[in-house]
């Protein structure tokens, strides 16, 4: 039994120099009213499920009515979108302050969506209520599959239209986060700020985020370590499981080593490297196969913000810094090599394991193969002596033969029973993934009949995707192709 305590907000935040932030309550919005209700998330972060749902706790979540204990802030940051830096900040979220949980674990709770703020420039500070009912889906998917993410506690629906090409129902959606601190923050304070705002806010992350720094040598170099190190650890879990975040721009990356900011995402279906869903990504800068490198262009752009504090003499902090940032992809390259050979049963690494796994994924993106069902297929077929792994036959069967040959002998060397290594490869291989056709029909249902019924199913099936149970057949099949390549938009 939870020890449910109601607010504990801090803002621990606030208490960082004025200029990191303005202080400013939502705008309050007409007739909220419920519409997801994340009671398993509530209970962990010490809520009360039925006082959030009661009209008062409505009207908290809706920016209608602050809590007590609360100073909310909207954050400044700056970032660079698609390579170019601009300023930035949170132009439709408010920071309500940091939930003390029943563990002492300190989070964010942020509302989106929650009207303009000093840094909205031309938007209207508001949300449709389909894309944070997507985020809620994804976020919480992301967190089945054990993906550091952020959370989603809430959504309401405002009872005001929000102007698109259409007009929408409004929505906002509670957010729960380690916290909102991006490279874009560093950012925003190395350009604009003071050096000594800057070690102020460097020191504030290493205490939130990567405790024990305090007392190493150079903590802002470690700082910079643990930020590449848990960036590589974070991407290639993303790259395991087929995501496309589609905007990695300097601000949506978290400094917690979080998954932040979901617009454009999607889980690809069909393997392609060069897979892009994202509307306005028209050169593929965040495409599938890319999100390594951009995630290395992020951290250089870190990396630049803490020169100043790496080292007096500006040649040895550029030299340190270049040191910690050869490191990032050696560590991606072997998390993404471990995952994969998780996946593929592999328990004690050979160097052939490398090219067994780029054989694969070349075979699978000749022959169209969906990604996830690939090693789902591996994986509940492995004890079969005919292995129907999924593959369309035609005139690149042999050659996946021959890759299977080589994979049954991979396995066959490390004399462990078949079957004990597909229940190993099942805690790697998820059955499930939010697939973008159930998605959609999903959102659909709710919107425009107000039809929860597939929404609570599909969010059902993604809390364990690794559970492989007979409820989850039906979101794991793949999905009959779309009219049109599937598009994603940002900033809905
Ligand atoms: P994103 O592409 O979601 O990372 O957002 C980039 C920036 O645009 C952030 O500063 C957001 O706060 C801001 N933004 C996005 N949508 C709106 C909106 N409807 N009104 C005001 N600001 C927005
Ligand atoms: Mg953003
Ligand atoms: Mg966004």
């Amino acid at each position: 039994q939870k020890e449910l305590l109601g607010w504990k907000l801090e803002n621990s935040y606030a208490t960082l120099p004025e200029s990191f932030y303005t202080r400013l309550k939502p705008e309050p919005v007409p007739s909220p009213q419920m519409v997801m209700l994340n009671n398993a998330l509530a209970a962990d972060i010490g809520l009360n499920p039925e006082e959030l749902e009661s009209q008062e706790g409505i009207q908290v979540l809706a920016g209608n009515q602050i809590p007590e204990g609360a100073t909310p802030v909207a954050q400044a940051y700056a970032g660079h979108q698609f390579g170019h830096f601009t300023r930035l900040g949170d132009g439709r979220a408010v920071l309500l302050g940091e939930q003390i949980t029943p563990e002492g674990k300190r989070v964010d709770l942020q509302l989106k969506g929650s009207g303009q703020t000093p840094y909205s420039r031309k938007g209207d500070g508001r949300a449709a209520l389909g894309p944070m009912l997507r985020e809620y889906i994804i976020s919480e998917a992301m967190h089945g599959l054990g993906i550091p993410t952020t959370r989603s506690l809430a959504v309401v629906s405002t009872g005001e239209p929000v102007f698109r090409e259409h007009r929408l129902a409004g929505g906002i959606l509670c957010r729960v986060a380690a916290s909102h601190i991006r490279v874009g923050t560093f950012e925003y304070v190395a350009k604009w700020d003071t050096k000594e705002h800057l070690r102020q806010l460097a020191e504030y992350t290493y205490h939130r985020h990567y405790a024990g720094l305090e007392s190493v040598e150079n903590p802002y170099l470690s700082l910079l370590k643990q930020v590449v190190n848990s960036q590589a650890a974070l991407i290639a879990k993303w790259q395991l499981t087929g995501f496309v975040h589609g905007v990695m721009n300097t601000d949506n990356m978290a400094i917690s080593g979080e998954t932040i900011d979901y617009g454009p995402c999607a889980f690809m279906d069909t393997y392609h490297s060069s897979t892009v869903f994202s509307s306005i990504d028209y050169y593929g800068r965040y495409a599938y196969g890319n999100q390594p490198t951009m995630a290395g262009w992020n951290l250089a752009r870190f990396a630049e913000t803490l020169l100043p504090l790496l080292d007096p003499d500006e040649k040895k902090a550029l030299e340190v810094a270049q040191e910690v940032l050869a490191q990032y992809p050696v560590l991606f390259r072997q998390y993404w090599l471990d995952g994969f050979r998780n996946k593929l049963g592999i328990e004690t690494g050979s160097p052939q394991d490398i090219k067994l796994v780029e054989d694969l994924l070349q075979l699978m993106e000749k022959n169209q193969m969906d990604f996830t069902n690939t090693f789902r297929n591996l994986t509940l077929n492995i004890a079969k002596e005919e292995a129907n792994i999924g593959i369309t036959p035609g005139e690149k069967k042999e050659e996946f033969n021959q890759w299977l040959q080589r994979w049954r002998r991979r396995i066959a060397h490390q004399r462990i029973p078949l079957p004990q290594i597909a229940t190993k490869m099942k805690e790697s291989n998820p059955s499930v993934i939010p697939r973008n056709y159930w998605v959609e029909k999903a959102l659909e249902a709710v919107v425009t009949q107000q039809d929860f019924t597939l929404m609570e199913s599909l969010l059902e099936a993604l809390k364990n995707p690794y559970a492989y149970t007979e409820d989850q057949e039906k979101y794991a099949q793949s999905p009959p192709p779309f009219d049109k390549p599937y598009k994603t938009y940002c900033g809905t």
